[in-house]
This record gives structure tokens, C-alpha cells and sequence, in this order.
């Protein structure tokens, strides 16, 4: 049977117990999984990309077939040049669906090789975001059951700090 590998792109601003479990899952179903961060995202983030990488490679050290990236750029072009079969993406609810729906069609359209995997979301994190994380966090609630636990202090860190320098 032959190596088959998948790339999970996203923002990871920050990565949450959602993400976590899409990373578990799909980590079991390829021989390596590449979690992509992007760097040129349109959207303006809270964390660096060093410290969004810092804390995904913190939080995925104990699963063997998961390698930590970046990549700027077309995602399609990036995922031909790593050689992987498959774009993973998580689906929350019919309003993720559109956008995830075009995504893909485009990244098909650039690379008609790749094929783009969704993962239904965990019941338990439907509701869950990193702007949920945030929002919570700016308004002194409690993160511990939104975040993975070894990112925990890193993301209540870097937000105070954020919320100190009005960010
Ligand atoms: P992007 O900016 O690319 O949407 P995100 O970091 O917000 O990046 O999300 C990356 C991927 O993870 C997306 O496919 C998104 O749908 C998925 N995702 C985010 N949160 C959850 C969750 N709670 N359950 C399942 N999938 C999720």
C-alpha cells in the first residue's frame, strides 16, 4: 500500500479543543498529516505565526505522524509541492458549508489531483471557534474546557497581554 499523506490547513488563532479532535481524527487516517498554519490570511490575527506554531507543536508532540508547517500562497500549489492526496477541513454547521464548499472546488479546479476531505465536527465542539476563545478570554471567562491544556497558559498569556495594549 503506498504512503498516503493530507494537509490540515487553518489560522490556529488559537488552535482549540475543535481543532484538536479534527487533528486526532484525521491524523488516524493518513500516514502523516501536515498541519498548515497560514501566514497571509486576510484575517488580522492575535498571535504571531511562530507562537501559533509553538503552541500546535506543543499540543500534537505526542502524535508521531503529525508535522507542524506554514505556507503563504496558493494552498492548492503548496499541497502538490509536499505531495499530499487530500486537503482536511472541519465542518461545524451549514454556515461553514459555503465557504468550505468553494474552497474546495477552487483548490480541485488548480489541482484536479487533490482531494479535500471534511471531517463532521464533534458534537461536544460545534459551537467552538478561536473567536469564541477570544471573546470569552477578553471578558475574564474561563478557557480551560475550550483550548488543549498544554497551549492553555501560552493563549491566557498572550491575551491579557493583548487586552493590557488594547489589541
Ligand atoms: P480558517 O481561517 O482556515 O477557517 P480556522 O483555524 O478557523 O481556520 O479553522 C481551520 C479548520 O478547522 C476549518 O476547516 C474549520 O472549519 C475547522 N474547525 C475550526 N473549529 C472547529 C470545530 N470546533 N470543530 C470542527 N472543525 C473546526
Amino acid at each position: 500500500m503506498s504512503f498516503k499523506s493530507a494537509i490540515y490547513p487553518g489560522s490556529f488563532d488559537p488552535v482549540t479543543k475543535g481543532h484538536m479532535d479534527i487533528i486526532k481524527r484525521s491524523a488516524k487516517m493518513y500516514d502523516k498529516l501536515y498541519i498548515a498554519v497560514l501566514t497571509n490570511s486576510s484575517k488580522r490575527c492575535s498571535f504571531t505565526i511562530d507562537e501559533r506554531i509553538e503552541m500546535i507543536k506543543k499540543c500534537t508532540a505526542h502524535i508521531s505522524n503529525v508535522e507542524v508547517c506554514t505556507f503563504s500562497g496558493l494552498l492548492a500549489e503548496y499541497a502538490k509541492s509536499i505531495g499530499v492526496i487530500a486537503i482536511v477541513r472541519g465542518l461545524r454547521a451549514v454556515t461553514d458549508f459555503e465557504y468550505e464548499f468553494q474552497m474546495a472546488l477552487t483548490n480541485k479546479k488548480i489541482n484536479k489531483e487533490l482531494e479535500t476531505i471534511f471531517l463532521t465536527t464533534n458534537s461536544k465542539y460545534m459551537y467552538l471557534s478561536s473567536s469564541i476563545v477570544k471573546e470569552i478570554a477578553r471578558n475574564g471567562g474561563d478557557i480551560t474546557d475550550f483550548v488543549p491544556a498544554a497551549a492553555l497558559e501560552d493563549i491566557k498569556n498572550r491575551l491579557e497581554r493583548n487586552d493590557k495594549n488594547g489589541l
